[in-house]
């Protein structure tokens, strides 16, 4: 197995293939060689399990995953990096790559193809410019996983993982929460990556829920009032989500106050269980 985190011999596999980092892509590859371990044991890939990654680039954390993992799939759009996967991982029969963009696959149709009842879980370096796309497609097709265990941008890290109903969240706090319980593992600096990306990462998990833990009659009802609701967050959320939606504002401040919440309340104010019962109300 290539030592895939030292700097020269990345440098020789990409200088072999003529190949240049896509900016577009998001082609920050990780040097730190403490990162994929620790990333692939706290995924939950291991014996009985399958992999989904997205964007395994030369494969630094495909290798750790396919050494633990009954069987890694990964989703890689850079088709100049088949032949690089190809030499990467030779040796491996336990994986699979395919040579696609993650947000144009049927994940749960991949899944019941290739996991055949297993245990699945997603693991990835994810690139920066489609982050909250992927958690929220990922968490949004419904998919039989068990937890997604990915990089993101240390301030999206602290986003995703903040409380509901405090400064530090957000609208995407409230969907992911909606779906699982996220938790933020440890933090990467940029220099564990090259190129360096200006921003430090932060790998986070999604444990999510097997079971729904909030029930609504119209979920797409729930995400446009969230939507909503963050959309102006200095105003109050009666003020926010009335102008958004075009409802009366007198109607949200009575919904409001039905579901016993304050009608000067703030988006960032509000709890899980706030916006499930105003959903549920307007
Ligand atoms: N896993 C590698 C690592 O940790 O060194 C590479 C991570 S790099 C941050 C992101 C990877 O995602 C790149 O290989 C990039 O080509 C790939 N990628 C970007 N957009 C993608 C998409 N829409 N679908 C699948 N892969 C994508």
């Amino acid at each position: 197995m290539k030592n895939l985190s030292n700097i020269g011999t990345i440098k020789d596999i990409l200088s072999r293939h003529g190949f240049s980092f896509s900016k577009k892509l998001g082609q920050n590859f990780l040097v730190n060689p403490s990162v994929c371990p620790r990333m692939a044991e706290l995924s939950g890939a291991g014996e009985g399990v399958g992999v989904i990654e997205i964007g395994p680039g030369i494969g630094v954390l495909t290798q750790e995953l396919c050494a633990v993992a009954d069987k890694v799939i990964a989703v890689e759009i850079d088709t100049r990096l088949v032949p690089v996967l190809d030499e990467t991982l030779e040796g491996f029969d336990n994986f699979k790559l395919i040579n696609d963009d993650v947000m144009e696959l049927d994940l749960n149709e991949l899944i019941e193809r290739e996991f055949n009842g297993m245990k699945v879980v997603v693991c990835a370096n994810l690139p920066y410019y489609i982050t909250s796309p992927v958690i929220m497609k990922l968490l949004e097709d419904k998919l039989p996983i068990e937890a997604i265990t990915v990089m993101v941008q240390k301030e999206a890290a602290e986003r995703i993982c903040a409380e509901v109903g405090t400064r530090a969240g957000g609208a995407v706090t409230v969907a992911v929460n909606y779906y699982s319980e996220p938790e933020l593992l440890f933090k990467v600096s940029a220099g564990s990556f090259m190129p360096a990306p200006k921003v430090d990462s932060a790998v986070i998990r999604l444990n999510v829920y097997k079971k729904p833990k909030y029930v609504l009659t119209d979920e797409e009802k729930f995400f446009k009032i969230i939507k909503a609701a963050f959309s102006q967050r200095r105003k109050t959320a009666a003020n926010s989500i009335s102008s958004t939606l075009g409802l009366e504002k007198s109607e949200v401040i009575s919904a409001l106050e039905d579901c016993s919440i304050s009608p000067t309340a703030r988006a960032e104010n509000l709890t899980m269980d706030d916006f499930v019962k105003l959903a549920e109300r307007l």
